[in-house]
């Protein structure tokens, strides 16, 4: 494919050096900038594979992204390349490039390669399979989750020979690319433990997280847990005419009201008994940083907050922290009787509400759910029956502390990188890095280039193509940090 351009006709990238480079650290930086145009070209590529994970009808795509991975490894020199496909679990791709020194660190960078589906299709601007250059972003489904920043990583592997003129990585890195991220990774701990040997390493990259905003780079340092739970009340097996015995039956729906209404007191803070107990405080770093990271409430509210016309939450903590650092309990629906057109009298038989809750270090689903499970109990009235339905083995939470050895060395690539001041922030959504952390007992480190309003899992995603430079630039300095004597021995302690 011809190099992008822009519109105008000038090329996209300037492949001229940035910065200084009488400086060694901004080898990497002309490395990067010199496979930029063939970079972006690979990246629109790959987004032409419309390897949508949750539908079965492109089951042959999400294999056709595998083998496109696979083949872009082999073509820059990974001389171990495979392609998992052997169980139930959606193609997945690893890679292993040996360090020449046997004793420096083993790095597991993660990332997806299946992307969301597109509906509702008419609201994007161009075919969400064709990419498009535009400004300086590429737009296409899976431009930034998660196709850009896997391929930020393949680039960054390539600037890190070129600037270190080594024929392999300082670190051994492997690259594990899963094919069911968005479907929730079901088969995980199974590929986990099925490649247990192949995926040993001292240290996780995960590669699946923004940065707080374009102008301020952030290192993420975690990333919220979930439970998500239906619970149903039944008072008899039919509805039954108010009338008849209104007044002198129990009602589900009230019983299942008051229950939803007592899940928090008037701070916000959510009543299951012991919900507290685990919950990590911020240090006093992580605090100083949330703090000076840009907030404008009705910016946030507009552009986070559906519509929303206030925030508000646990009192005595800032908006970053109630999303990030507290746990939450939400109602995501309810539903009970007749609400249909016009009136039915009824007392319904049946309530139920779907409430998910978020969960931060150091709670655990488990605990959680039978925190529930108690709540429920005590506030099930005489004559109502209560079930509680748990989605799934819940998703734990992550975190890392920013004084973490691996997570500095992050933190000053990212600043190599971005010239910047970069300050630590958390996501307040889930994602596998605590499964991945737990199986491979291994400390987890999150380096990620994209930004919140990418427009992942919507219409006309994009991404931005000079932070995912940035983004390659910053791994590339990673990799050469983390073989520096001092780090590699802290991290294969
Ligand atoms: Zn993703």
């Amino acid at each position: 494919m011809p190099t992008p351009r822009r519109r105008d006709g000038t090329a996209l990238v300037s492949t001229s050096v940035a910065g200084d480079s009488r400086h060694s650290d901004r080898a990497e930086r002309a490395a990067v900038a010199a496979l930029a145009d063939s970079f972006v070209a690979g990246l629109c590529d790959w987004i032409r594979i419309p390897g949508i994970g949750v539908d079965p009808a492109h089951r042959g795509d999400v294999r056709r992204s595998a083998e496109w991975l696979a083949d872009e490894l082999r073509r820059d020199g990974w001389p171990q390349v495979e392609i998992w496909d052997d169980g139930p679990a959606l193609p997945a791709v690893f890679a292993c490039w040996p360090a020449n020194d046997p004793d420096a660190p083993t790095v597991v960078v993660y990332g997806h390669h299946d992307v969301q589906p597109v509906d509702p299709l008419d609201r994007w601007e161009h075919p969400p399979f064709e990419p498009v250059i535009s400004e300086d972003e590429i737009r296409g489904r899976g431009a930034s989750d998660d196709k850009g920043q896997v391929a930020m990583h393949l680039l960054a592997v390539k600037a890190h020979l070129a600037a270190t003129n080594q024929n392999a990585p300082s670190v051994t890195l492997k690259l594990f690319v899963e094919g069911e991220e968005e479907s929730g990774s079901p088969h995980l701990r199974k590929l986990l433990d099925d490649h247990e040997n192949q995926l040993a390493c001292d240290l996780v990259v995960f590669t699946d997280t923004a940065l707080h905003e374009r102008d301020a780079p952030t290192v993420n340092t975690g990333q919220r847990g979930v439970l998500g739970a239906e619970i149903t009340f039944d008072g008899g097996t039919d509805d039954v005419h108010s009338g008849r015995a209104g007044g002198a039956i129990p009602n589900p729906a009230t019983a299942l009201a008051k229950l939803v209404a007592a899940l928090h007191d008037d701070d916000h803070r959510i009543r299951l008994e012991g919900f507290y107990d685990d919950v990590r405080e911020p240090s006093a770093q992580e605090r100083e940083d949330y703090a000076a990271l840009p907030f404008d409430e009705q910016d946030w509210l507009k552009r986070n907050g559906g519509g929303a016309q206030v925030t508000l939450g646990e009192p005595g903590y800032s908006t970053f922290e109630r999303l990030w650092v507290r746990p939450t309990a939400e109602v995501n629906g309810i539903s009970a009787g007749y609400t249909g057109p016009g009136f039915k009298t009824i007392i319904p038989a049946r309530a139920v509400a779907k409430i998910s809750f978020r969960l931060v270090p150091d709670q655990h689903p488990d605990k959680v759910k039978l925190q529930l499970e108690r709540f429920v109990a005590e506030h099930t009235p005489d004559g109502i029956t209560a079930s509680v339905a748990i989605r799934g083995e819940g998703v734990p939470p992550y975190a890392i502390s920013p004084d973490d050895p691996a997570n500095a060395a992050v933190h000053e690539a990212m600043k190599l990188a971005f010239d910047q001041h970069v300050r630590f922030a958390r996501a307040g959504g889930s994602g596998p890095a605590a499964v991945l952390q737990q199986r491979l007992g291994v400390p987890l480190v999150y380096l990620g280039a994209t930004l919140p309003d990418d427009r992942v899992h919507a219409p006309n995603e994009r991404v931005v193509v000079p932070l995912l430079l940035k983004g390659a630039e910053a791994a590339a300095h990673l990799w050469r940090m983390l073989a520096q004597a001092e780090i590699a021995k802290r991290l294969s302690r």
